[in-house]
């Protein structure tokens, strides 16, 4: 009888773990592995440099193929009022909330179309119609203050964003960066905005410290987060700081990237070289002439 009833009690406990054991092999299954790596310093050093900016010549061939697109892809960081104690770099990343709103509400006026980074992908492939006159607003680094100010801006005018988010940053600050949290990002999604990779944590791809493997778990591992987070995934990077290398881009296809997008100057796109999408960068102190001038000419 004893026996008989250690028997039972081993038969159950055996069957907990295996009903345990496959909970955890299908939950394992569901949700992409995150690997932690190691936080970034506090602060940014200044690594963009006028080289990055340098536009990419479009090969004649792609223009005589008609595999180019013409498109502004504006680039943002700060949508606030100036902070006080902004220092120069700041100012010029810092477009003032107003400003803001006249540079959206001229395109607007002008008929201009948002359009978001994956539309792009689609419109290479044949699978998306490119409106007349597309404009496309990205947002890089995922501070607060373009949420709280810019995401509105954009939803009255009926426009959607795509912003280029550091994956380890959401919900922290450092110095008067403040970092919208997942809940915000996630808000401005469920409102038509893009969320992509910015990498986990800002490393400068063009430093040779960082290996082939670092860069291909850190770019892997932003997907999870963004995975983790909103529940969608993405297959779009923004290069922090614009920085990439040839072997940085096979690591980024290799974690599943098919567009990298720069810093280089410039409205026209190779659609065969989606690794290497210009934009058109907004200074914070810039006159509405000015971005008019940007957009047009
Ligand atoms: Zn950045």
């Amino acid at each position: 009888m004893y026996l008989k009833k250690k028997a039972i009690q081993l038969s159950i406990l055996i069957l907990a773990c295996l009903v345990l054991a496959g909970g955890f092999f299908y939950f394992d299954r569901q949700m992409p592995k995150v690997t932690v790596i190691e936080p970034r310093g506090k602060t940014y050093p200044k690594l963009v440099t006028p080289k990055d900016y340098e536009p990419l010549p479009v090969p004649n061939d792609a223009i005589v193929k008609g595999r180019t697109l013409s498109i502004p892809i504006l680039m943002y960081h700060h949508v606030e009022d100036l902070p006080t104690k902004a220092n120069k770099v700041r100012q010029d990343l810092t477009v003032p909330t107003a400003n803001f709103e006249a540079e959206v509400k001229w395109l607007s006026d002008n008929k201009y179309n948002s359009v978001t980074l994956e539309d792009i992908y689609l419109y290479s492939q044949g699978k998306f119609v490119m409106p007349k006159k597309p404009v496309l607003f990205t947002f890089d680094d995922g501070y607060e203050d373009v949420f709280i100010n810019a995401v509105p801006i954009l939803k009255k005018y009926n426009y959607t964003g795509s912003f280029g988010i550091i994956t380890q940053n959401p919900g922290t600050s450092q110095g008067t960066n403040i970092y919208a949290p997942w809940e915000e990002i996630k808000n401005a999604q469920s409102q038509g905005n893009e969320i992509v990779s910015h990498t986990q944590n800002h490393f400068d791809g063009q430093n040779p410290k960082f290996t082939a493997s670092y860069i291909f778990q850190n770019l892997s591992a932003s997907i999870s987060d963004i995975y983790n987070n909103l529940g969608t995934t993405t297959n779009i990077l923004i290069y922090p700081y614009g920085h990439y290398t040839d072997s940085y881009i096979t690591q980024a296809k290799k974690s599943g990237f098919v567009m990298g997008v720069t810093v280089h100057e410039g409205k026209l796109i190779n659609l065969d070289d989606l690794m290497r999408i210009p934009r058109v960068r907004v200074h914070g102190q810039e006159t509405l002439e000015k971005f008019q001038k940007i957009i047009t000419e």
